[in-house]
Formats: C-alpha cells, structure tokens, sequence
C-alpha cells in the first residue's frame, strides 16, 4: 500500500512513518510514503501557496495550481512504482466531508492506498476540489488548523489493518467497530497487578475458563455498546450479527438496552 500527502508540512509525517505500529509496518515494506509541499510546486520567490478569498472575509485560501501540480506528481510518482496504477483516490481532509470511521479504514486497507490532501487556512479553491477530489473525509464535528492530523489518523487506521502490521493477527478482529464480527465496542482490558489500589481483576478473566472469559467479554461489549452507543446496537441487529443469546442479555440489561 502506498499513501501520497499533499501537504505544507510533510514533517509531520514522521509520526506515522517512524514510530510505532505503522512505523514497523513501513520498516517491513508493507507500506511507503509520498510526501508533497505544493510550495515545492510554486513558481514566485515567495513560495506563495495562498491568497485572500474572493468576495472577502477573513484569513487566506490555498490556491489551486500549486495543489493541482503536487497531485499531477504524486501520479507521477505512484505511476512510476506500480504500472498500471489503477484508480487513484484522491481524498480531501475537510470538517464538510463524510465522517471517517473503521469501515473506511478497512476499504483503505484493502486497496491500493489513496492521495491525502491536507488544507490550511480557511480552506482551498473549490476548482481544486472539483477538478481533483474524488472523496472528502471529515475526522468529525470539531474544525483543526490543518488536514493533517486527520491524513495521519487515516493513515495510521487502515496501515494497522494491513496483514503482517499487527504482532498478533487477531488483535485488529477485537477492536471497536470492526464490521466483519460485530460493529461493538470492545470489551474492558486488563493486565498484572491481580490487585490494583485494592481493586481486583474480574474473576472471569482469571478463571482460565475460555468460554466463560469469551462470554463475559461478550456481554461487556453489548453492555457498553447499549449505554453509549445504542446506534451500533440497531445497526448490528440489522446485519444479524446479534445472536439469541446476545438479545437475551440485551432484554436483562432492561432499559438501557433500547
Ligand atoms: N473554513 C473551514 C475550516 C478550515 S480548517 C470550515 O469551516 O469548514 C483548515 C483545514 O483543516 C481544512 O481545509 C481541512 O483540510 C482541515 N480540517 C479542519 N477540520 C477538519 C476535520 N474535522 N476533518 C478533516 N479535516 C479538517
């Protein structure tokens, strides 16, 4: 899998690239990255890459030629590692796009990777937008100062899903929201000490009892999910993930499993 980023600050980039999870992942080979300043793409001494909006009000908008190029050369750049290099999707960071969530991630990681376009400022030229992006992904209701964050989130969400980024293969099928098993949230965790602060481990977890350990997990999941996301509760009925048994602890929760 291969990510390109648009963006003013490649630098920090390094976070995914480097560290961690992803970082090992990148080391492997199981993914690489193309990072492009669109003020490497300007032709003034300035580096301009913005300008005041038209119509006025406040702050600066990104132009679009210098976007425009930095994506004609993250192509380039991808034609030259993968020929053909199929359907590219070029996706916007915006607060006014699709909120990104774990599904996404995993139709990412399932593909061959995607061009990041990170914003500053007030925004981008809208012909930018409309000659180039195919999809625009918000990180939810709140506004950054810059797309990317949300790039990084993006990327660090669909390379953990990638065969081989994980140490233990099953840990990613446990996770929140993973639409192949359930669409819950995950279950509590805990490790050593057996007593914390006077606080102790489950007795489930401690009883050797796989199936017992697999119930109580189980029923954790549904529980959380009923009292703060009822929303994933309805969705997974819908797409018959829960079992009779799942709906039976769901009616025990009483009212707040509506
Ligand atoms: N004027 C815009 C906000 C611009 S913030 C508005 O009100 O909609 C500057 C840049 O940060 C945006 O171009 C976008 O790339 C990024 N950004 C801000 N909030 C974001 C969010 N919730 N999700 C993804 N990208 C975001």
């Amino acid at each position: 899998m291969r990510f390109d980023v648009v963006s003013l600050f490649p630098d920090m980039f390094s976070a995914v690239r480097d560290l961690g999870v992803t970082g090992r992942a990148h080391k492997q080979g199981l993914w690489s990255l193309g990072l492009w300043n669109p003020r490497d793409f300007t032709h003034d001494v300035h580096r301009t890459v913005d300008d005041r909006p038209y119509g006025g009000g406040p702050g600066m908008v990104m132009m679009a030629e210098p976007l425009e190029l930095a994506v004609a050369a993250a192509r380039a750049g991808i034609a030259a590692e993968r020929e053909p290099p199929g359907d590219i999707p070029v996706m916007l960071m915006s607060p006014t796009g699709k909120r990104f969530d774990q599904a996404m991630a995993q139709e990412l990681a399932h593909g061959g990777g995607a061009i990041l376009i990170c914003g500053r400022y007030e925004g981008i030229d809208q012909r930018f937008i409309d000659r180039n992006v195919t999809h625009e992904v918000s990180m939810g209701d709140f506004v950054l100062s810059g797309g990317e964050i949300a790039a990084l989130a993006i990327i660090d969400s669909a390379v953990r899903l990638l065969p081989g980024a994980l140490n233990d293969a099953d840990s990613a099928l446990q996770d929140s929201f993973n639409t192949a098993l359930t669409g819950l949230l995950d279950s509590p965790h805990y490790t050593r000490p057996e007593q914390y602060h006077g606080v102790s481990v489950p007795a489930e977890l401690i009883s050797g009892h796989h199936a017992n350990i697999a119930i109580w997990r189980r029923q954790q999941s549904l529980a959380l999910t009923a009292a703060r996301r009822p929303d994933l509760i309805a969705a997974a009925r819908e797409a018959g993930l829960l079992s009779k048994a799942d709906e039976k602890f769901l009616r025990s929760l009483g009212g707040q499993a509506k």
